[in-house]
């Protein structure tokens, strides 16, 4: 086994690579660009050597400065993960020009799956079904049109080169077929420099079912099968294994095709083989073609190692360092079923707009395995992926892995940037893809479903209600010492989004509240010493720089807004809190010569039947109290003075 290596990556995958490393006593060096210098895995890494500029090609794409990084750490190895370099023949060989090793196939291999066409000519001599279509040399409009019409409508054109959906149209009609022509080659042209195209029979009831396979340069066998059908434009979106409906001939057939594919090449490491399905009759072995092969971890490895209970990336670094493949065939078993959902900071309202962001909160579940590359408080900048994270589930059963999935996305917590986790919780209830029923058309037919507020969601201002009670819950249990429960009325403003949302609190009793936003009331009852909202016990709070409510992958972040909040309004910094409004003390809550913070509540007035807390407008220690509770004051009345600031103090 490798002594040390080096992680050419970065976010979740690198993190992930790390994990594993340490569990084998591998030592890590992470490189990073200027922007992420303090990302989590740097931090994670025993070692890290910045390496250029933010975007990917001042830094994740510099392979001589990676290269360089290596050789001057002392790294035996370099793990790409995916994306970047990954899938890179020249950078291979360079790694291997410098002594050092390359965790993944052979630069040969790569370049034989890297463009779609050669990779299908390749397939079909080895003896593995590949999609109808033309995949030869000639890229001349007018011939790639009559090749269209023998093939048959509709037809999908995908650039040779293309990656991540990038570079396909579907075409279902000759006279849209110019067109399309057209924009395929422009985009392959763009994106990866190359605007050749092929063209494919468009498959009915398209499946995505993809097959993981491992080889050891030698020997290949296959960890079953993994489906990716739910996408959004040829994006994958959440993946499951075992496939729904997979039967044991269908397995075998797809497996030995995947194997077959892999020993074609003489594969070496994780590889991922992309059938595309028909599905219109059930799983078929005669109704499989090939599409593509991923030379590389792939990113929804986890479901594989969920139903396997066998560490992908364990298995790179052993293969990589010599050893044999860890297990034969039969060794190798399946067991529950497993999902992923990708997280993404995006903005689904505006057509899956990427966002960027500070999370000012990120928190997942226990019983869900979360794989990320960033926590709370860190940045989703616009220089790379916005994926947030996959949420991985396992169950014995399809239905008891998914209503885990659904679980867990409800009770993930992300605030500071819009996400996805909304409509991946829609997405997770439903109702076909529970039955198993989906095909890569599902979300964009159901997108207007997918994307509505879900009838069970808490309306806005039961989130509001939520917050209100949150911000109100200090003061209501400081006074339940002091009240003798005649009801109490507190009268709050919070701010969500720019408008303001006025609430009204009443307390009724030591555990019984009521929470009044316009014409809605919301009964709240205090069980544990925390409040709730009664009948939505699955919303969860948590303030920081904010006032975040989480209900079922909704987000809605409040900001207290209180006229009478000293703290937010004028007197900042001033030493004085003074009587807003005639009225009544009902409780002071600190005594001379404590230090408070600022926000810290110092005294209760009730005042027009409210209750009015008053906030210290900076932290300090207070120097002199001029009530007691029970005392009638006047307006502009002195109540709390604090000690006056030392000079020179910033
Ligand atoms: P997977 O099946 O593993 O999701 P994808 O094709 O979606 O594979 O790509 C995985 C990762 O690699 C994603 O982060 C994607 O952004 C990146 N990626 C894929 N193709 C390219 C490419 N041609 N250029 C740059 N990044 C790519
Ligand atoms: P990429 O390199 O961008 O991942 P793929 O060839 O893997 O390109 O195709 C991406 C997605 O497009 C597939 O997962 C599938 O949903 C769809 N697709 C590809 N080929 C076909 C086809 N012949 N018929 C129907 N859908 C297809
Ligand atoms: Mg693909």
């Amino acid at each position: 086994m490798f002594r040390k290596i080096l992680i050419a990556n970065r976010g979740e995958i690198a993190c992930r690579i790390i994990a594993t490393a340490r569990k084998l006593g591998v030592s890590t060096v992470a490189v990073h660009s200027d922007v992420d210098a303090r990302a989590l895995h740097v931090t994670m890494a025993d070692e890290a050597v910045a390496i250029g500029g933010a975007a990917p090609k001042d830094s994740y794409l510099k392979g001589d400065a990676i290269i360089a990084a290596a050789l001057q750490t002392g790294a035996e190895a370099i793990h790409p993960g995916y994306g970047f370099l990954s899938e890179n023949p020249d950078f291979v060989e360079a790694v291997e020009r410098a002594g050092l090793n390359f965790i993944g196939p052979s630069a040969k291999a790569i370049r034989a799956m890297g463009l779609k066409d050669a990779a299908k000519a390749l397939m079909q001599e080895a003896g593995v079904p590949i999609v109808p279509g033309y995949h030869g040399d000639n890229q001349d409009a007018m011939f790639l049109a009559g090749e269209a019409d023998a093939i048959g409508y509709p037809v999908l054109i995908k650039a040779v080169a293309g990656g991540g959906g990038k570079g396909m149209r579907r075409v279902d009609a000759a006279a849209d077929f110019a067109d399309a022509l057209r924009a395929s080659k422009a985009e392959g042209a763009h994106a990866f420099g190359n605007d050749a195209v092929l063209i494919e029979k468009y498959v009915a009831s398209p499946r995505h079912i993809e097959v993981q396979v491992f080889g050891d340069g030698r020997d290949a066998v296959h960890l079953f099968e993994r489906d990716c059908s739910l996408q959004r434009r040829h994006q994958k979106v959440i993946e499951e294994a075992p496939a729904p409906g997979m039967t044991p001939e269908m397995r075998a057939a797809m497996g030995s095709a995947a194997v077959k594919a892999a020993k074609a090449i003489g594969y070496s490491g994780a590889g991922t083989v992309e059938f595309i399905v028909d599905g219109s009759q059930g799983l078929r072995t005669d109704r499989f073609w090939f599409m593509e092969m991923n030379t590389r971890l792939q990113v929804e490895h986890p479901v594989t190692e969920a139903v396997t209970g066998l560490d992908l990336v364990e298995w790179q670094l052993r293969v990589a360092s010599g050893e044999p493949l860890p297990l034969t065939q039969d060794q190798i078993q399946l067991s529950g079923h497993a999902f992923e959902a990708r997280l993404y900071a995006e903005d689904v309202a505006a057509g899956f707009l990427p966002a960027t962001g500070r999370l000012a909160h990120l928190a997942f579940p226990g019983d869900c395995r979360a794989d990320t590359g960033v926590s709370g408080g860190d940045v989703i900048s616009p220089w790379y992926d916005p994926m947030i994270a996959k949420i991985i589930t396992h169950g014995p059963t399809r239905d008891i892995a998914l209503s885990r999935l659904n679980r867990a996305l409800e009770e993930t917590q992300v605030a500071g940037t819009v996400t996805n986790l909304a409509f991946l919780t829609a997405l997770s209830r439903h109702r076909g893809f529970v039955r198993g029923e989906a095909d890569t058309g599902l979300i964009e037919r159901d997108l207007a479903l997918l994307t509505a507020k879900a009838q069970d969601d808490p309306a806005d201002e039961a989130m509001a209600a939520a917050a209100v009670l949150h911000a109100a819950a200090l003061p209501l249990d400081v006074l339940a010492g002091f009240t003798l429960w005649a009801p109490l009325t507190r009268r709050m403003t919070l701010e969500v989004g720019g408008d303001l949302i006025e609430a009204e609190l009443t307390l009724s009793g030591p555990d019984h509240a009521l929470v009044r936003i316009r014409d809605r009331e919301w009964q709240a009852v205090r069980q544990g010493g925390r409040w709730h909202l009664a009948g939505l016990s699955r919303m969860q709070i948590v303030e920081d720089d904010g006032i975040h409510v989480f209900a079922s992958g909704l987000t809605t972040s409040f900001r207290r807004h209180d006229p009478l909040d000293r703290s937010a309004s004028a007197g900042l910094g001033s030493d004085m809190t003074l009587a807003p409004m005639p009225g009544l003390v009902r409780a002071v809550l600190v005594s001379a010569g404590q230090d408070v913070e600022m926000g810290q509540p110092l005294c209760v007035l009730e005042a027009m039947k409210m209750e009015h807390t008053l906030k210290a407008a900076r932290a300090g220690r207070v120097a002199e109290i001029f009530i007691q509770g029970g005392l009638q004051i006047a307006a502009g009345d002195p109540l709390v003075l604090l000690e006056a600031e030392e000079a020179g103090h910033g």
